[in-house]
C-alpha cells in the first residue's frame, strides 16, 4: 500500500475552524477536537489566543452592519480562544454539516452546536462556510509557515485507494 507521497489536490482542501471563548471556558476544547479527529479529517495547524478587535473586524466583515455585531465582538473577546486548520476531502462541507445550524436552539442533535449549545449568541465554534472563505480566513488567522504538511500514513484506510 501507498504511505508516503503528497496527497491529490482534492484532499488538501483546508477549512478555518474557531473552538470560540465559551467552549474554552466550558472546557470543550478536547471534545471538539475529537470530532474533527475521528471523522478523518488532518489537523495541520492550531493555536491558542486572544483575538482582538482587528482580527475579528476581518474575519466577521460582513456582518459588521448587523446590530448583534458588538455583542458579537464582546463575546469573540471575552476570553482566549483556539483557532485550527483542518484538512481533508470536503472539509468545508462536511466542516459546517458537523458544526450545524448557526442558530444552537435549531441545530440538530448530532452536531457540535446541537449537542453542545444552547443559543446563537454562546455557539461554542465557527466554521468557514465556502473552499474560497476558508482560504481568505484561513490568511487571517494564520502566518503561511503556522501551517504545517504532514502525511497521514492512514490515507488508503480513509479515503480508499
Ligand atoms: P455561522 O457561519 O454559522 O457562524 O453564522 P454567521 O456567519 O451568520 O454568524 C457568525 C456568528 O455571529 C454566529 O456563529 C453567532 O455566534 C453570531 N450570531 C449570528 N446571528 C446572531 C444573532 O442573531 N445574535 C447574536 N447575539 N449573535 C449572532
Ligand atoms: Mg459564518
Amino acid at each position: 500500500p501507498r504511505c508516503y507521497g503528497s496527497a491529490p489536490p482534492e484532499l488538501q482542501e483546508k477549512t478555518l475552524v474557531l473552538v470560540k471563548p465559551d467552549a474554552v471556558q466550558r472546557r470543550l476544547v478536547g471534545t471538539v477536537i475529537q470530532r474533527f479527529e475521528r471523522r478523518g479529517f488532518k489537523l495541520v495547524a492550531m493555536k491558542l489566543l486572544q483575538a482582538d478587535r482587528g482580527l475579528l473586524d476581518k474575519h466577521y466583515q460582513q456582518l459588521q452592519q448587523k446590530p448583534f455585531y458588538p455583542a458579537l465582538l464582546a463575546y469573540m473577546t471575552s476570553g482566549p480562544l483556539v483557532a485550527m486548520v483542518w484538512e481533508g476531502y470536503n472539509v468545508v462541507r462536511s466542516t459546517r454539516a458537523m458544526v450545524g445550524d448557526t442558530d444552537s436552539a435549531m441545530a440538530a442533535a448530532g452536531t457540535i452546536r446541537g449537542d453542545l449549545s444552547m443559543h446563537v449568541s454562546r455557539n461554542v465554534v465557527h466554521a468557514s462556510d465556502s473552499v474560497e472563505t476558508a482560504q481568505r480566513e484561513i490568511s487571517f488567522w494564520f502566518q503561511r509557515d503556522e501551517l504545517v504538511a504532514w502525511e497521514s500514513g492512514d490515507r488508503d484506510y480513509t479515503y480508499g485507494p
